[in-house]
């Protein structure tokens, strides 16, 4: 009998067709045996439906092909177990392994490679292309792909003589159980209904073939009786293929659909060339949007209105986007936020959960020679438990960045050696460049090596090699110590830790069926990611009714009330189709596969169109991500050309007022409130809210303004009492200290007040004040020892030796790991040293050093006390050198490495009090003389900086006492301001030092740096 072919339109009642023929057989028939086919799960659920509404499915089987081939399958006694996603991976591997490769030898190693491989296999298999067929066709072709058909042909024979198939070969072994016993399923299928797609693979066609023999079979497809239209290609290539292998009778449907006006118009019309009728549609049904993010909140919005204003079922509105991938965070999300249940078609890889993430970074570790950036996220990782508290991993994170350690236990044990000494590093901190981060030392230093030295003897893989089930024991070992399983505790971590055990006994499984699989830890390592990311991350179970959300492909053959299509934007959909590497287009056609170029992807989106009963909405970004505006899809504009200008499309800028009874949160709602700049009176329920988010505005206001317009900024005078305590009269100052606030009062209070610090990664070089600690040091030194320091060839002679000295113990001395360049390094600085040797002679021509690094306030040196308006303030500070002139007056000299920030104006503002208070040390703490002359010496560039105190001018006066007035003044205000609580952000002139730690989030920061 021959195979009837039902062949219309979408929306013309197909499956009605098909339901009344099941019913009219079942009448005549009750106890007859009908089985329907259709391409999914979710098509299978949707004809069940309504084949129970049509007055019941009992004796109908709804189930896809692979239903249909197991069930063939078991009554041939001819099951055979299907092979896991892990066990057809280590199967792949396997047969690269032991085939001899020439052309594709370099990629046998890449596991890109294998799962390529597992693709190829399966699209080969599903079009029933016979290993002997591929093997003859690659005779005398290119070795590419004479290797693909052994590769093929040893997959192949492995999978058979092993008694396992893969899915795709389940479908080969019930075409051979029927071309051996034709007449297998005779007596369990009196009827065999297709429907719902739209094309069919090679298997599928061949056991329908055999199956059309001695059973009832009826085939729908979409099209109309001359299948020219563009938008009917993909269908009339299907047809065309029926034709050539069924003898068919033909039932041409010529019914009107039952769409919506504006979508029937669409469906009749979309793709020809002359359309004979241009309408206006009921309502624009395209909308534009920013981006992807937005498209998907306007889609949910839009459903979530149908929903409440129409009363349509949540299980009849669906949406379609051309890349899942893309689509699905923003989707996810803003369903969340707007309270509707979504269940997506497709599962996200396992290794996308948060946890696999998290356990795959402690693996990668020993691989990596555990990456300093990447060992300190997982030691803060909250999935393991290391037993090692927070302060300890501050502190090693804290000296991998002072002593540059940027990988490996090497890098550490050398810091430990360096740091085991008991403390050498200067505890005070002096100014900005010879502040040296107070690292742990001696015991300490021990206790944190011991710590650091278990977590890697802990996490460090056995050497050698081993069976894949060894080293999954050693795993579970490792992760039970750690306590993985108890702190991956929320729903999500929990489903995807059922995912990894179940990844984990594929593993072990497939070395009991292949045999043993002896690696090492890195191929472990390797085989267990790939594993992982070929397994599904299941969606949690929503209870009750949700919408759809699906590739556009899975459209086909499912009705809504409801569709929502997404991202009609040029390169999205029709998505570039690219050629398939390992199968070219040439041996495609040759092989009979399906083009890669040739996809008719219009056909899937002529489908999905009329998948709507009665709403349909179209979406496409217009801004692309670099915020290039982004061309419409030729298919938005082949539907927009089928109306009136202008009445189809709406663009949606974000910025564009909406009615406030379209939000679909609550959120959304206030947001729109905000912007409209009020919210009505009958929204009370939010009202609280409301108020909350105008006390935001204003704090984020009054934090932008450019000038601050408030008394508060700044201020934390509630901190008086806890202030005033802490800053004492007793306390003894650096001068840097007080500088910082001169320079910006907030600054000063996060770095001070707060204790913060900037941090950075570690990176090769050394840092500000390391550079600065070895130049002060070899000056100091080179100066002492010289024979006669005032001539500048004997100071230069005792430069190398000096030198050499300092830096053989600087790694020691100043906390760091000396890098390659370190070497490099030393031969700048004595050059650098011996430029600036030669320039400060020049510039202290009269004077003589008398001292170096003198101390005050530091040990047993008194501190420098200065009376202020009924207070006074201590101060401490090491001054470089002291020179005197022949009369035995005094200058002081401070060193600088850097250049900026030195001048007159620095002192005036109160960014820069170093030197008259230096001065004024000399005279009153130290007791050396009078002072008459300070000046900074820029090391790096040789010069004195412009400042000079003898000829210092202010509105008051001049000179050295002028510059100490000066000082004294700024220290009042400053004082004053630190003990009240005073700490408005000022940005400096010149912008943001980069080395304030409020820069990160400061509302004034400005960019400059110092
Ligand atoms: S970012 Fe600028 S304004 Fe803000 S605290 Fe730092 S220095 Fe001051």
């Amino acid at each position: 009998m021959p195979t009837r072919l039902i062949v219309s339109a979408p929306a013309t009642g197909k499956t009605n067709a098909c339901i009344d023929e099941i019913r009219v057989v079942l009448g005549k028939y009750p106890l007859a045996k009908i089985r329907v086919i259709v391409p999914d799960r979710l098509q299978a659920a949707y004809f069940r439906r309504r084949l129970s509404a049509s007055g019941g499915s009992i004796g109908v089987y709804v189930g896809t092909f692979n239903d249909l081939y197991k069930n063939i399958l078991e009554k041939s006694g001819g099951y055979v177990p299907v092979a896991s996603n892990a066990l057809l991976h280590r199967i792949v591997q396997d047969v690269v392994d032991t085939t001899p490769l020439v052309h594709y030898a370099t990629l046998r190693t890449q596991p890109g490679f294998i799962l390529a491989l597992q693709d190829v296999f399966a699209e080969l298999k599903r079009a029933l292309i016979y290993p002997e067929t591929f093997i003859n066709s690659s005779k005398g072709t290119s070795l590419a792909q004479q290797e693909l058909a052994q590769l093929y042909v040893a997959y192949q024979t492995k999978l058979r003589n092993m008694g396992w198939a893969d899915f795709e070969g389940l479908s080969w072994l019930a075409v051979a159980a029927l071309e051996e016993s034709p007449n297998l399923m005779e007596n369990s299928m009196q009827f065999l209904v297709v429907d719902g797609f739209d094309s069919f693979i090679g298997t599928q066609r061949r056991i329908l073939q055999l199956l059309e023999k001695f059973t009832n079979l009826l085939i729908t497809l979409p099209g109309d009786v001359a299948f020219s239209r563009t938008a009917h290609r993909r269908f009339a290539r299907t047809y065309s293929s029926l034709q050539k292998e069924f003898s068919l009778e033909l039932l041409i449907d010529s019914s009107t659909n039952f769409l919506p006006a504006d979508i029937a118009h669409v469906e009749s019309h979309l793709f020809t060339s002359i359309p004979t009728s241009i309408i206006k549609p009921i309502q624009p049904f395209l909308r534009e949007l920013r981006s992807p993010a937005e498209e998907s909140r306007e889609a949910l919005r839009w459903i979530k209105s149908l929903v409440i204003r129409t009363a349509i079922p949540l299980q009849e509105c669906a949406i379609f986007a051309p890349d899942l991938n893309q689509y699905r965070p923003y989707l996810h999300s803003a369903a969340l936020e707007f309270g509707m249940p979504v269940h997506f078609t497709q599962s996200d890889s396992l290794t996308t959960s948060p946890a696999i993430t998290a356990l795959l970074h402690l693996l990668s570790l020993p691989t990596q020679n555990f990456r300093t950036n990447a060992l300190f996220k997982v030691l803060r990782s909250p999935y393991f438990s290391f037993g090692l508290p927070l302060e300890t991993i501050d502190s090693l994170e804290q000296i991998s960045h002072i002593g540059m350690v940027v990988e490996g236990r090497e890098q550490w044990n050398e810091i430990w050696e360096r740091l085991s000494p008991s403390g050498t590093s200067s505890p005070f901190d002096l100014d900005d460049e010879r502040t040296l981060k107070k690292l742990p030392r001696g015991i300490a230093i021990q206790a944190l090596q011991t710590h650091l030295d278990d977590f890697f003897q802990m996490i460090t893989p056995p050497e050698g090699v081993r069976t894949q089930t060894e080293w999954t024991r050693w795993l579970e070992d490792l992760l039970t110590n750690l306590h993985f399983h108890e702190n991956s505790n929320g729903e999500q971590d929990e489903i995807a830790l059922e995912g990894f055990r179940e990844a984990l006994r594929a593993l072990v499984m497939s070395e009991s069926i292949v045999g043993a699989r002896v690696v090492d830890y890195q191929q472990y390592l390797s085989d267990l990611q790939n594993t992982l990311a070929g397994s599904a991350l299941s969606e949690p179970s929503a209870p009750g009714a949700s919408i759809l959300i699906g590739n556009i492909r899975e459209a086909r053959g499912l009705r809504f009330k409801a569709v929502a299509i997404l991202g009609l934007s040029e390169g999205l959909f029709p998505s570039v189709e690219r050629p398939d590497p390992f199968l070219p287009e040439s041996l495609r056609e040759e092989l009979g596969l399906d083009s890669r170029l040739e996809r008719e992807q219009g056909s899937l989106f002529y489908q999905a169109v009329t998948r709507a009963d009665a709403h349909l909405l179209l979406t496409r970004p217009y801004l692309s991500e670099d915020g290039e505006l982004w061309e419409a899809s030729p298919y938005w504009n082949a539907v927009e050309s089928l109306f009136e200008k202008n009445t189809t499309v709406q663009k949606i800028r974000p910025d564009d007022p909406r009615p406030l009874t379209d939000a679909a949160s609550s959120q959304e709602l206030l947001f729109w409130a905000v912007r409209r700049k009020g919210l009505p009176q009958h929204y009370a329920d939010i009202e609280t809210r409301w108020h909350q988010l105008q006390h935001a505005r204003d704090v984020i206001r009054s934090r932008r303004a450019k000038l601050a317009d408030g008394t508060y900024e700044g201020a934390t005078h509630d901190l008086q009492t806890e202030l005033t305590k802490r800053f004492a009269p007793e306390k003894v100052w650096s001068a840097s200290r007080l500088e910082t606030y001169g320079t910006c009062p907030q600054m000063f209070y996060v770095k001070t007040v707060l204790d913060l610090e900037v941090t950075a990664p570690p990176s090769l070089g050394l840092d500000i004040a390391q550079v600065g600690s070895i130049l002060h040091k070899v000056l100091e030194e080179v100066y002492r020892t010289a024979d006669n320091p005032e001539e500048v060839e004997s100071v230069l002679k005792r430069l190398p030796e000096v030198a050499k000295s300092v830096f053989a113990t600087a790694p020691q001395d100043f906390g760091f790991r000396p890098s390659e360049l370190w070497e490099l390094e030393q031969g700048q600085f004595i050059a650098m040293l011996e430029t600036t040797i030669v320039a400060l002679a020049k510039a202290s021509e009269g004077w003589k050093p008398m001292a170096y690094e003198q101390a005050f306030g530091i040990q047993d040196t008194p501190p420098l006390e200065i009376k202020l308006e009924g207070e006074k303030v201590l101060l401490r500070g090491l001054i470089d050198r002291i020179d005197q002139d022949a009369d035995g007056n005094l200058r002081v000299v401070d060193y600088k490495t850097g250049s900026s920030h030195l001048s007159k104006e620095d002192l005036m503002h109160g960014r820069r009090l170093q030197l008259p208070l230096y001065a004024l040390a000399a005279k009153e703490a130290l007791k050396l003389g009078e002072p008459i002359e300070g000046m900074y010496w820029k090391i790096r560039a040789a010069e004195s900086g412009s400042l000079k105190l003898s000829t210092f001018k202010s509105e008051t006066g001049e000179g050295i006492e002028v510059a100490i007035q000066t000082s004294k003044e700024h220290l009042t205000r400053i004082l004053k301001g630190i003990r009240t609580g005073d700490f408005p952000p000022v940005p400096p002139k010149g912008g943001c030092p980069e080395y304030c730690p409020a820069a990160q989030w400061c509302w004034r920061y400005q960019k400059g740096g110092w």
